[in-house]
């Protein structure tokens, strides 16, 4: 991308030389992820898979191109969101990543978040469910749109739903899926005056509260 943020490069620069977790040893190529910035929304998935690794972008196999589709289905593109991951580094065999190595590259992640400062962060899957709303089952709490607010200084709403990847096969989490990319907009509008969070600022510090599911 010709015209990445110069913060994000360097981000990017240090996550390409990043060796924090073992993931490092059998990777092709970091995949830090890809928008612009700042971005309304952000999509937060699990890992690269095998074409992420060798193409270095997020999401660019067949959940990726799934991805896209439900972007249009809202008249949307993927060059209008931030895409990452919550590990920057393919695990082998496409397996979960483990929680040492989540731990290991949250703070690439956090930085991410708050260069993005997206107002709305949709967390594709358990793991980055996991990461931002524990102790949520993504079965009962896909789809709800829950605001998370440090006092005085801004809200922003973080949404579960399924990851592209487990609905290709499954017609009911695609249709899952599609209901629930068809509520971006209205959360995007309800939450259109509210202040973003001061850009430089840490995410998910202890002052910061997860307040109940956002009505629509
Ligand atoms: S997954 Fe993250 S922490 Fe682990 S080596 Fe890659 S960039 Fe570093």
């Amino acid at each position: 991308m010709s015209d990445i943020h110069p913060k994000l490069q360097a981000l990017n620069g240090e996550v390409a030389d990043c060796t924090k977790c073992p993931l490092h040893s059998t990777r092709t190529n970091t995949v830090p992820g890809e928008g612009p910035v700042p971005a309304d929304i952000m999509f937060i998935g699990e890992g690269p898979g095998k074409n992420e690794d060798l193409q270095v972008r997020p999401f660019v196999g067949a959940a990726g191109k799934l991805l896209e589709e439900l972007l249009q289905g809202i008249g949307k593109s993927r060059e209008e969101v931030f895409i990452a991951n919550v590990v920057k580094c393919r695990p082998p065999g496409n397996r979960d990543p483990q929680s040492e190595e989540v731990q290991s590259c949250w703070s690439y992640l956090e930085r991410q978040v708050a260069l993005v400062d997206p107002k709305l962060v949709i967390l594709l899957g358990r793991h980055a469910m996991d990461r931002f709303l524990p102790g949520q089952k993504i079965s009962k709490d896909k789809g709800q749109p829950k605001r998370r607010e440090i006092t005085g200084l801004g809200v922003r709403v973080y949404m579960p739903i399924y990851h592209p990847a487990a609905a290709l096969y499954n017609p009911n989490l695609k249709e899952s899926l599609a209901e629930d990319f068809a509520k971006i907009d209205p959360i995007l509008e309800k939450i259109h005056d509210l202040p973003r969070f001061e850009s430089s600022r840490p995410q998910l510090e202890e002052d910061e509260q997860v307040n109940q599911t956002l009505a629509l």
